[in-house]
């Protein structure tokens, strides 16, 4: 497992094309030798003996059935390590190994259940993938898949992560390709073509094809990520430290001639600039009059079940596809809570409050999205126009209302979680002022 302090990048692991014979292309110009293959091994798998770090999801290799097991803990893993840091992992890890030790468990989770649990880790259809590929494998006849080949039939399993359960959980000589070992092979071979490009990270597949140890498949390959994640870094390798240096033509290179250094490979490619567009929120709380209650109840509303943060819960708001004035946004909420909830501000309700609270920026997969929030407090009669409490779906949308208390227990997406804290600090403040207020007023009275 590749466990790098740096997110990974795992979105370049490609399916296995057809076979067919195609020349390396490039400048990968040929395999490795058997004595560099030998090298290789040996300096890679001796290191890692002596120096892997110590990650809750590494355990001896079980024997029998507890295979299966190990198999699940490795694809849960790797799984949460595609583009997250390691440090954020081990603690959903250990949550989710604790709530869901096997597959079976898995399989009966709930999507909400997994969505809570994976709050906060982002790209969230990893965890749907996750539930429903357990739900297929548990549902099947066979048990748990033990070849790569038949573990990418599964949902969710790419190449990449049926090659590290195959080779980790049931010893199957496979190799893994990843960020980390793209790195560290294209500084092995001086490899300077695009690493997007579709042959070429077919000819890294082939090159760790030929590298993985057929005793220790497993090791090897986590030998290989685990240089990429340390030793082999973006910016700043350790060649010196290297226990392949000496087979390291980049760095070969470089001792040649100091003004090309081995971060030249691979080489950088410019990535596509995000989406930019604007969301505003409205944080929708709601106060009923008769119930003299404490503290009002906040309307969210659930994502589509397909597309961006699927199925996850947010509060009411409006994409907009250009910066928009206060009262252009205004506007376009204003008429999203009458179509949604038939709520039209001092209309259908007593509008008891209505702030801006600010904004920020938030970076989604592929997309920048500046987002305004703003919390609108009303106050509905019981028994009024609309019944809010009511938990059902409609037929297009699906909402709750929720307290305060319970919203800051939910499983809530980060952007979600940070609107919700800035309503938190508005209320704080209000508190604070009135508080201020009141003692004032009591020292002019005495
Ligand atoms: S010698 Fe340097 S560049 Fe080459 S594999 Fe080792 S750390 Fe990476």
């Amino acid at each position: 497992m590749s466990h790098s302090s740096a997110p990974r990048m795992r979105k370049c692991r490609q399916k296995k094309e057809e076979e067919e014979e195609e020349p390396l292309g490039g400048d990968m110009e040929d395999l490795f030798n058997e004595k560099e293959t030998q090298n290789i091994r040996t300096s890679l798998l001796d290191w890692y003996d002596e120096n892997q770090r110590d990650l809750p999801w590494r355990k001896k290799t079980r024997s029998g059935t507890e295979k299966e097991r190990r198999a699940y803990e490795v694809w849960v893993s790797e799984i949460m390590l595609q583009q997250t840091r390691v440090q954020t992992v081990m603690e959903y890890y250990k949550r989710w190994m604790h709530k869901w030790p096997t597959i079976y468990d898995l399989a009966q989770a709930s999507l909400e259940e997994v969505n809570e649990m994976w709050a906060g880790l982002g790209y969230y259809r990893r965890a749907r993938f996750l539930l429903e590929g357990a739900k297929m494998v548990v549902a099947g006849k066979e048990g748990f898949p033990n070849k790569a080949s038949s573990l990418t039939k599964v949902k969710g399993i790419g190449e990449y992560t049926a090659g590290a359960i195959a080779s980790i959980a049931f010893n199957e000589a496979v190799p893994v390709v990843d960020g980390n070992v793209i790195r560290v092979l294209a500084r092995l071979k001086a490899i300077s073509a695009n690493p997007k490009d579709r042959l070429t990270v077919k000819n890294f597949w082939k090159l760790a094809a030929q590298l993985v140890d057929p005793s220790r498949p497993g090791d090897f390959n986590q030998s290989l990520m685990e240089l990429g994640a340390t030793l082999c870094s973006v910016s700043k390798p350790s060649c010196s430290s290297c226990p392949i240096s000496s087979q390291c033509r980049a760095y070969s290179l470089f001792q040649e001639n100091r003004s090309i250094p081995v971060t030249e490979y691979p080489t950088k490619v410019v990535k596509a600039k995000p989406k930019v567009d604007f969301c505003c929120v409205c944080v929708l709380e709601i106060q009923i009059q008769e119930k003299n209650q404490s503290g009002g109840r906040f309307v969210l509303v659930k994502r589509p079940e397909e597309g961006l943060l699927a199925g996850l819960w947010e509060f009411p708001s409006v994409i907009l596809d250009k910066e928009a004035s206060l009262a252009a946004r205004r506007k376009a909420i204003n008429l999203y809570l009458k179509e949604a909830f038939h709520l039209e501000p001092e209309e259908t309700c007593t509008v008891v409050s209505r702030k801006e609270l600010g904004e920020f920026v938030h970076i989604f997969t592929h997309i920048r999205r500046k987002i305004y929030v703003e919390l609108l407090v009303v106050q509905l009669t019981e028994g009024g126009t609309i019944d809010l409490f009511k938990d059902e779906a409609e037929d297009t949308l699906t909402w709750k209302c929720v307290d305060s208390d319970v919203l800051s227990t939910m499983g809530l997406t980060s952007a979600v979680r940070k609107v919700y804290s800035m309503v938190e600090a508005h209320k704080q403040d209000l508190s604070v002022s009135s508080n201020r207020t009141a003692i004032s007023r009591k020292r002019r009275i005495t």
